[in-house]
């Protein structure tokens, strides 16, 4: 499986000694001060929830001064004459962007947020007919995935409960199996219009099978489409070989672009063209040509611009920006190297607890391939105060009803030994 890269997997050591030799080994470890780590008390966090708000590249306020000196000299100009001329601004994150799902600069842009981006993609491809009208999706999505399915599904007069199909894990477990997914797709292929999952789910970190849930889906005769709002800058991504529809995704989780910062789309090629799509339109989605002559008539662009609706918001962009230009330097596959480390080091360190599993289960699948950067635990007693325990000792983690803990190492600024070091922290907690 092409997400398999070649790692010789280290006989791990559960020593402070071992977790500095591999920070020492560690390929990226220059990239941890371009950023701004938080601080509790006087000391530095140990930051885990890089998957809730990404840190912020110190590069970000030479990138947004830019943009305001440019503003302040130039004025309405500067949609012309900007140093990034703002006119154009979309373009300038596209290959960047395209290099991290997975699919050509053409299918992808930035634009909106997340949920925006989720109605916008849905009014194109999800287009229930009396026959055809179900969405399958999993079960325990995250809350505004929920409420965007849900009203869609009104929006077109039907009803949620029956149009939405939700899938469980079978009980005892607490991630989807592949073949059960399949196997629902199949059972419901007469009556299913579109599937759509969360690539890596919120609350378990469950990366699912995009390759095979597309095949299923386009063979069932539905639409396939995927929210990365965990999978972006996680995971490797291939959108456009494993042909999925469309996808939409977050700035400010793996990304890095800031609080609120800018989401954007990526659409197959294979609807680049495909103007019968209805679309709920604006002018930034005209032909670029004709965009200013203002006149009557939509005429899309090819490609996911012609899914844009406003003009683009130019500061939230330069923090992408500056965001996106470490993404380059770093690489996704080494990114995706050292993820596998931290986050199977992180595994063992917390299976060497003694008794562990009277303490918490970890609900995030094992293989590697099935997981990005994060472990959830499901605690077993006391989760809400150890959790409280953890953050008074410095470590930034995050908290879900009814009890789990998510931790996120990030390979772009987490160490080895945050890692060690959180798991002494916590070891203290539990036991
Ligand atoms: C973070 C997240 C959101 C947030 O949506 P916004 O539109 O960015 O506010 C939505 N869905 C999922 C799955 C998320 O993880």
């Amino acid at each position: 499986m092409e997400h398999l890269l070649e790692i010789t997997m280290p006989q791990f050591d559960n020593s402070l000694a071992f977790a500095k030799k591999l920070d020492r080994n560690d390929p990226l470890k220059k990239f941890r001060v371009k950023f701004h780590l938080p601080r509790v008390g006087n000391r530095t966090a140990i930051y885990f929830t890089g998957n809730s708000l990404g840190l912020q590249p110190k590069s970000t306020k030479n990138f947004l001064s830019e943009e305001l000196r440019d503003w302040a000299a130039l004025g309405v100009e500067g949609h012309f004459h900007a140093k990034r001329p703002w006119l154009y601004y979309h373009k300038f994150s596209k290959k960047s962007l395209a290099k991290i799902v997975g699919g050509k600069p053409s299918e992808v842009v930035a634009m909106n947020q997340l949920t925006v981006n989720l109605h916008l993609m849905m009014a194109s491809f999800y287009r229930p007919t009396k026959e055809r009208f179900k969405i399958i999706t999993e079960a325990g999505a995250f809350s505004s995935d929920q409420y965007a399915f849900e009203s869609q599904v009104q929006f077109h007069g039907l009803d949620p409960q029956k149009a939405i199909v939700e899938l469980s894990p079978r009980s005892g477990e607490f991630t989807l199996r592949t073949d059960d997914i399949l196997t629902a797709i199949e059972e419901n292929k007469n009556e299913l219009a579109l599937v759509i999952f969360g690539a890596v789910q919120y609350y378990t970190g469950q990366f699912f099978n995009i390759k095979e849930i597309t095949e299923a889906g386009h063979e069932a005769g539905a639409y396939v489409g995927f929210d990365l709002a965990h999978a972006i800058g996680n995971v490797p991504l291939q959108l456009h070989r494993h042909n999925v529809d469309f996808a939409t995704w977050c700035g400010y989780k793996y990304l890095n672009s800031g609080p609120g910062g800018l989401s954007g789309i990526f659409v197959h090629e294979k609807h680049a063209a495909n103007f019968d799509l209805p679309r709920l339109a604006g002018w930034w989605g005209h032909q670029e040509k004709e965009r200013f002559q203002l006149e009557k008539g939509f005429k899309p662009m090819q490609g996911a611009d012609g899914w844009q609706v406003s003009n683009f918001p130019v500061l939230s962009g330069a923090a992408q920006l500056a965001s996106l230009e470490i993404f380059e330097e770093a690489g996704m596959k080494n990114m995706r190297r050292k993820s596998i480390l931290l986050t199977s080091y992180l595994e063992f360190l917390l299976q060497s607890i003694e008794n562990a599993e009277h303490h918490f289960t970890i609900i995030t699948p094992a293989i590697e391939e099935e997981r990005g950067s994060q472990l959830s635990l499901l605690m077993k007693k006391d989760g809400r105060k150890i959790f409280k325990k953890i953050t008074k000792a410095g470590v930034i983690a995050d908290w879900r009803e009814p009890n789990v803990i998510r931790i996120a190492p990030v390979p772009l600024y987490n160490t080895f030994e945050e890692v060690f070091l959180f798991t002494q922290f916590f070891k203290k907690m539990v036991l």
